[in-house]
């Protein structure tokens, strides 16, 4: 919406009449974090290493743009720009206002082990912020951005599992996995969403297990949170991220699950549920990763106790054991926006996962898991496609159930000291 505002204001200055919209007069190189990126078109030659992006940038009062490059080599860039390598952006020459105005950069970028990049093992990993090692980008999630993906020179007798492309969405969503991969189709949802799974060798049956009710937890998300808004076919893509590595990333429509997770169902679900809360509606603070995390956790739950009361039942009992393990202490929803880093500052433990979820739990023993689920949906329904602040929710809830939570969400997610698991909202 920035955009509109912008031309607002080149409407309103007199002298001579504006330019055009489309004009385009060569800027000098500015600066300008707060200029959003609307559309991000991109491609990677795989084997040669080398990718470009078409960035459809957002409208702002001020000139100049700012991109996150990382370590990537910028080979050409279609306006005049400016490299900072002491904060690995760039600046660009585009004029104030400026609405959709489009830059072509192109650039080489390099593997990285562990989870900062594209690795050579094939997979690619940019969250938190690391985008920039892969694409020009901005790392904020407040900033969302529609993204289409290309790839080419796969090497031979490998798939690569991607999205060709999605509406806004975290930079982070944007993902691709490379290996001897084979789909095994789960089934269609009633909104007609086909979810699979992608399992690699010796995994089938390990890729079963872990998928059992993802369909009717696909299916339950739909109808009570409200309709997906990543495209008809989804699914979970088994990654090699090496031992010991747990968990999953939320690469909607085609969401990672590390390999040693496959098998866990709560895992599985839990990545598609950042559907919804994470990806769907994006956090607007680093602060509001329990809006993301702990949404997603209680939602994993929820879910299954609804489609599979037993395993649901196990779910919640290995929260209540993670809860037990937390430090009391341990930064659950910090009061700041983006003061934190996510991971110097320690606010990527389980803490805001299983406290968050456990704040929900504490809000549907209050008010009934209906009404939460109705909340859920409310909050979804205006925030998908945005991004939104845990008070946000707050409100939300409050709004629907008539129960005001904040008092709740203190004993939950700010205090120092940790209420028990299942212990009710006051
Ligand atoms: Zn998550």
């Amino acid at each position: 919406m920035r955009g509109f505002i912008a031309l607002l204001a080149v409407a309103a200055c007199g002298d001579g009449g504006p330019a055009p919209p489309d004009a385009y007069i060569p800027a000098e190189p500015a600066s300008n974090p707060g200029r959003g990126i609307d559309k991000t078109a991109l491609s990677f030659d795989l084997t040669a290493m080398t990718g470009r992006a078409t960035i459809d940038f957002e409208g702002s009062d001020a000139p100049g743009a700012t991109l996150e490059v990382g370590d990537l080599v910028i080979d050409s860039v279609s306006v005049p720009f400016q490299a900072d390598p002491a904060t690995k952006t760039i600046a660009l020459g585009l004029g104030a206002g400026d609405y959709g105005r489009q830059v072509q950069i192109e650039f080489h970028w390099k593997h990285h082990p562990g989870f900062e990049g594209a690795t050579a093992a094939g997979y690619t990993f940019l969250w938190p912020y690391h985008c920039g090692n892969l694409f020009p980008c901005h790392s904020q999630p407040r900033d969302g951005m529609a993204t289409t993906l290309a790839l080419t020179n796969v090497p031979a007798g490998k798939t690569a599992v991607y999205s060709f492309g999605f509406p806004e969405a975290p930079s982070y969503q944007v993902a691709w996995a490379i290996d001897d991969y084979t789909e095994l189709p789960l089934g269609t949802t009633t909104a007609g969403t086909q979810v699979s799974v992608w399992y690699r060798t010796n995994e089938l049956a390990t890729a079963q297990q872990g998928t059992a009710n993802l369909v009717a937890a696909f299916d339950w998300f739909e109808k009570t949170i409200g309709p997906y808004r990543f495209g008809t076919k989804v699914g979970t893509v088994s990654v090699k991220w090496g031992p010991g590595a747990y968990g999953g990333m939320e690469h909607h429509p085609f969401w990672h699950v590390g390999s040693a997770s496959l098998g866990d169902q709560e895992t599985n679900v839990h990545e598609a549920a950042h559907g919804w809360f994470g990806d769907g509606i994006r956090i607007a603070c680093w602060e509001d990763f329990v809006l993301s995390e702990g949404t997603t956790t209680y939602l994993a739950g929820r879910a299954l106790d609804v489609v599979a009361p037993s395993v649901g039942a196990q779910v919640w009992q290995s929260f209540a054991s993670e809860l037990a393990s937390i430090p009391a202490t341990a930064l659950v929803w910090p009061q700041s926006c983006n003061t934190v880093d996510i991971i110097k500052d320690d606010l990527f433990t389980n803490a805001p996962y299983v406290r968050g979820a456990f704040f929900y739990r504490a809000v549907a023993l209050k008010v009934g898991a209906a009404k939460l689920d109705e909340a859920l949906r409310a909050f979804y329904t205006g925030f998908g496609s945005k991004a939104a602040r845990m008070t946000d929710m707050i409100a939300a809830i409050k709004s629907i159930t008539g129960y005001d939570a904040t008092t709740c969400a203190d004993m939950w997610l700010t205090s120092t000291t940790k209420p028990a698991a299942e212990t009710p909202c006051p």
